[in-house]
């Protein structure tokens, strides 16, 4: 039976880096012979200019049916105005949690032709290759209760509530070992234990999970010390484990280790292995409409979509998604996109935001077309 992926380009940049990522995907079909079924809808603002919410119940009801989605970025001026309940990201955050995509894997990868991009020296960044497993669907952006109310000497005061429950912080903890498992072998655990004590518990619970996985070394550190590491001496992780919020701020402080968010995918997945592919960035509207994005982050992600979510035999249950190499045509297609979005960087393709001197720039179509020519003639 064919796979079947849901696209849902969104606003600004997306709709133009989606249809690179499909140029890539056709060209993966042909080279491998996948059996897949590309189906399509509308979300964020374009959702709202169509049927008045960011995400309508048949959008839903595709993705649901999905084996994949792959997502481009949502928002943008024109919709700033709207509610908050039906801003665009809201289509996002719903599709995060009515799938409970409750663990954002976001790898941090600095291809080395692009070492000159980043803010920190290239020898502190060189090589470098980190996975950080984000839980997506609990902690204080979720947690009740929460509002802004007015006390009794008429001063106002903002609340939210930062809460975990064990079964949450387990699954998560154990998507990450997981991972550690078919990478470094290093899992370190980001909290707050020393202030927080919902992150006292996260901390128990991780270590208790730990008893299962002796062939990963697990450490921990408090998150303001993650932060000042990250940026002091990144190398030193493997993957990094955290929560929400902590997670939402060190992924994008990793993510500009690499120099450009133009190239960073990441997948959310659930428990029956479905999943959302994005880039990190979001809609650039600063550039839409000006073939000048770099498409090479969404087409990652497409990578990340075949390997994880449709690779045969993939379970994130047993960590067999985490896996790479397995023989599957999915997985091989994964590898050989991997592959000729590097092969395009040696050639010296860059779009303007990594471009360098001495390197080509081009636009985000013809960066797509470079991208299938290697494919299709590695
Ligand atoms: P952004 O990521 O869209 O843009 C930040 C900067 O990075 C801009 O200068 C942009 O031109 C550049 N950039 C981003 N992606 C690029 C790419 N592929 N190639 C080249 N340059 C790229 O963040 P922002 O400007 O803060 O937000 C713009 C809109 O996107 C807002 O409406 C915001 O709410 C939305 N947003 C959406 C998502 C998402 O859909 N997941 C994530 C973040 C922001």
């Amino acid at each position: 039976m064919s796979k079947q992926i849901l696209c849902l380009p969104g606003d600004g940049i997306g709709p133009e880096i989606m249809a690179e990522a499909l140029k890539v995907l056709d060209a993966a079909k042909l080279r491998f012979g996948l059996d897949i079924e590309v189906s399509h809808g509308l979300v964020g603002g374009a959702a709202i200019d169509q049927y008045g919410v960011p995400l309508s119940d048949e959008t839903l009801t595709l993705a649901r049916n999905s084996d994949g989605i792959l997502f481009g970025a949502v928002g943008g001026p024109k919709w700033d105005d709207q509610p908050m309940a039906n801003r665009p990201e809201k289509g996002l955050l719903q599709l995060r949690s009515a799938l409970d995509l409750f663990a954002n894997l976001r790898p941090a990868m600095l291809f080395p032709q692009l070492a000159d991009a980043s803010s920190l020296k290239p020898e502190l960044v060189a090589g470098l290759d980190i996975l950080i497993v984000r839980e997506l669907t609990g902690g204080i952006y979720f947690g009740d209760p929460r509002g802004v109310r007015t006390l009794e000497n008429g001063e106002r005061e903002g609340y939210n509530t930062y809460v975990y429950r064990e079964s949450e912080i387990r699954r998560i903890a154990k998507v990450a070992f997981e991972a550690a498992r078919k990478r470094g072998r290093r899992l370190c655990s980001v909290d707050k234990s020393n202030v927080l004590e919902v992150t006292g518990l996260w901390r128990e619970v991780v270590i208790a999970e730990s008893a299962s996985y002796h062939d990963v070394e697990l450490s921990h550190m408090y998150v303001d010390n993650a932060a000042m590491q990250l940026v002091r001496a990144p190398k030193q992780f493997d993957v990094m484990v955290t929560g929400n919020m902590f997670g939402d701020i060190l992924s994008d402080c990793a993510a500009m280790l690499t120099g450009s968010i133009g190239m960073l995918p990441s997948a959310s997945l659930n428990e029956k292995n479905q999943g959302m592919y994005e880039p990190v960035h979001g809609s650039a509207p600063d550039i839409a409409g000006q073939n000048k994005a770099n498409p090479l982050a969404q087409i990652l992600s497409l990578a990340m979509l075949l390997r994880y979510s449709l690779a045969d035999g993939s379970s994130l249950a047993d960590g067999s998604a985490l896996a790479d190499g397995s023989a599957s045509g999915e997985n091989i297609a994964a590898e050989a996109i991997e592959k000729a979005v590097s092969d395009v960087l040696d050639k010296g393709y860059r779009t303007r935001d990594i471009a360098s001197d001495g390197c080509q720039v081009v636009g985000t179509a013809e960066m797509g077309d470079a991208v299938v020519d290697c494919l299709l003639n590695a």
